[in-house]
């Protein structure tokens, strides 16, 4: 098995010699800085209120090496509960996880790079990954998307210009036709030259977390550029699924439909203790039924949308229809929280009329 640390998306693929057992996409929460920024304004409002608070400074030095922005750490917590929740439910032997596009290391050391650019199939798929990934895969000189994109050279190869990374970007045919044996500055573009000496600070930053994922989780890792290559050798589309089901070393085994995985938090916020150490007073028993819950009702499964009438009554809504309900009328069946799994079913196919002669 294993997992595709994305920025915003985590695809994963259980899969054996003969079929693909579990499949999906989970989306990982990108409300993590809003919800900290309110929890510090809460947090403010609160201490405001004290008649006298005892002076407090330096107190902000718990950054230890290996601590991580909340975000990140919510990132690094989200593939870890959902490799745990795999392993519960299968028998997994190995996880691969795709650590980075490519060996962000190996690119930031310019002689290096320039050498290997110059070796083999893969080095080069490998510097093109890079380039596309630090130039937001659009033509550095007129921003064109959606086009085959050409490794350029900011002062041309006839002028002596080198292999290295930092001489190198990418753009569409045209420009790199219409700029021909002109360096960068002379064809009217000088902010490219300085976009190309810039290192790749956020993805190295995004490569040592997932580095440390796969420290944690004891698992082997591949590179994207492998995947890739891999995923178009096999004629697969684009999908965070279908990488997934290649690192997995799948191929031609029975695929599953992918589920959807969404999160949800168990409590609306956490609560500080207050100044004597007590937890501020809170409502502490939760309803029976929650929205999210899944429950059951004349055998079939609704989801709970709505709570009201002190958690006495809830709004249950199933395939189509909503429904107001008692709740002694139900049975749960599953507490919404946690990693929630939505299975993604296919459209019904329509009919075709075929109209004959
Ligand atoms: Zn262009």
């Amino acid at each position: 098995m294993e997992l595709i640390p994305g920025y915003k998306y985590i695809g994963f693929s259980v899969v054996t010699e003969r079929r693909e057992l579990i499949s999906g996409e989970a989306v990982i929460r990108t409300d993590i800085p809003k919800l900290n920024q309110e929890k510090a304004m809460y947090r403010r409002n609160r201490r405001n209120k004290l008649w006298y608070r005892q002076p407090r400074f330096m107190n902000r030095g718990n950054k230890k090496e290996g601590w991580f922005a909340p975000s990140i750490d919510h990132k690094l917590q989200t593939h870890m509960r959902l490799i745990g929740k795999l392993k519960r439910i299968l028998p997994i032997s190995d996880v691969i996880i795709e650590v980075a596009s490519f060996d962000t290391q190996k690119m930031q050391n310019p002689e290096m790079s320039g050498i290997e650019y110059q070796q083999g199939e893969l080095q080069g798929y490998e510097i093109r990954e890079y380039l596309l990934e630090k130039f937001h895969r659009k033509c550095v000189y007129c921003g064109k998307t959606g086009v085959p994109l050409e490794i350029e050279h900011l002062t041309p190869r006839s002028r002596d210009g080198p292999d290295t990374v930092n001489n190198l970007a990418i753009s569409c045919h045209n420009c790199n036709q219409k700029k021909n044996n002109l360096t960068a500055e002379e064809f009217g573009h000088p902010e490219v030259r300085k976009m190309a000496l810039i290192t790749m600070r956020d993805a190295a930053f995004m490569n040592t977390v997932r580095w440390k994922l796969t420290q944690l989780t004891g698992s082997e890792h591949t590179l994207g550029f492998i995947t890739k290559k891999n995923r178009i050798a096999m004629g697969l589309d684009k999908t965070h699924v279908n990488d997934a089901f290649v690192i997995a070393g799948g191929t031609d085994q029975i695929r599953t439909l992918p589920f959807t995985i969404t999160q949800r938090r168990r409590n609306n916020r956490s609560i500080q203790t207050n100044r004597k150490g007590f937890r501020p007073s809170i409502r502490r028993k939760r309803y029976a039924f929650q929205p999210g819950d899944m429950i059951l009702h004349d055998h079939e499964r609704f989801s709970v949308v709505g709570v009201h009438n002190y958690g006495k009554s809830i709004v249950i809504k199933g395939r189509e229809k909503k429904m107001d309900i008692n709740t002694k009328k139900v049975k749960l069946v599953k507490y919404g929280k946690g990693l929630r799994f939505t299975a993604q079913f296919l459209s019904p196919m329509k009919k075709v009329g075929i109209l004959g002669s």
